[in-house]
């Protein structure tokens, strides 16, 4: 029979701080069989792939054989898709350069692709979302973890000479900022992220504002989000800030890139009608005057549950087919 008619699925899997996804996935990107375990219960690298490993041919033999399998696609926090190795991801408890798609490679005898967060959402957008059929454009994710993003020129992701290229989170927007996670200070991340709209609304309410949040112990996006809802002032104002300083970083972006559109994403983007208009306005007024108008910014249309395994199952496919048992 013909392999290339046989091997029609890939695996995704998606490896986050606390949980990893994995899940078998065809050419359309339907997701055939889906299951998840905890990361972090693994401290020791080779005992997770062992188990990684156990649990997608588990899963796989339970569904569609090993033979349609075709490769696998990784995302991982810091992985680098030209090394295929995870390099020095600060929230993850292996250390150093762990050469993942490699070690995978070699356990389950298939070729295997591995990206970072940002890198695996924009294949995902462009494959099935809203940059589908776009060569040029951005996908800033907006999460709990940070603030990601990645580049495609001319129907190309642009990794750079690294592979680092798009570290969008970490340019710096105040001199003597607020301090980052990286070491620097006024990284853009600090402000534009769940974590920055938090201390943004701890900024305000010590500027002397009365909140309801003031009294409130951990805060989150959500609770900020329900805030605004009762219509509290300080986290209405706390949104239109960060909606306003990634306008104007967007804003920079593009006009160095020149995109189609920017496509927002991750799970912030669930409050952003909160921040959009002040983004859009400040866009608009701080892009090179030739791009006024011509950069759509659009909210991502994939489900956040499944982004990432299925960006992840779309990087599969950019990798030779191999198999060690062919
Ligand atoms: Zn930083």
């Amino acid at each position: 029979m013909n392999e290339n008619i046989i091997k029609r699925h890939v695996v995704g899997v998606d490896v986050s701080t606390d949980l990893t996804t994995y899940a078998i996935v065809d050419m359309q990107g339907g997701i055939l069989a889906k299951e998840t375990f905890a990361t972090s219960d693994y401290l020791n690298v080779n005992e997770y792939v062992s188990v990684l490993c156990e649990k997608i041919i588990a899963l796989v033999e339970q569904h569609v054989g090993y033979e349609s399998i075709r490769s696998v696609g990784v995302s991982v926090p810091s992985g680098n898709f030209i090394t295929g190795s995870m390099e020095n991801a600060s929230n993850m408890p292996w250390k150093g350069h762990v050469p993942l798609a490699a070690m995978l490679r070699d356990r389950l005898g298939l070729s295997v692709a591995l990206g970072n967060d940002a890198h695996v959402t924009a294949v995902a957008e462009r494959a099935f979302g809203a940059a589908h059929g776009l060569s040029n454009f951005i996908v800033v994710t907006i999460s709990h973890g940070g603030l990601g993003s990645c580049i495609f020129l001319d129907g190309h992701p642009h990794l750079g000479a690294e592979g680092f290229a798009g570290e969008f989170g970490h340019i710096c927007i105040y001199e003597d900022g607020r301090q980052c996670s990286c070491g620097h200070r006024g990284c853009l991340e600090e402000y534009a992220s769940a974590r920055g709209l938090v201390r943004t609304v701890r900024e305000i309410v010590e500027e002397g504002r009365d909140s309801s949040l003031k009294d409130k112990g951990e805060l989150t996006p959500q609770l900020i989000a329900i805030a605004c809802e009762q219509g509290d002032e300080v986290a209405i104002e706390a949104f239109k800030r960060t909606g306003r300083i990634l306008g104007g970083a967007l804003a920079t972006y593009a006009s160095l890139v020149d995109p189609e559109a920017i496509i927002l994403t991750g799970d912030m983007t669930a409050y952003s009608k909160w921040m959009m208009s002040d983004l859009k306005e400040t866009f608009e007024s701080n892009i090179f005057q030739n791009l006024k108008g011509k950069v759509n910014i659009t909210i991502s249309p994939l489900n956040n549950g499944e982004r990432d395994v299925l960006g992840a199952s779309a990087l599969a496919w950019y990798v030779k087919e191999y198999s060690l048992f062919k």
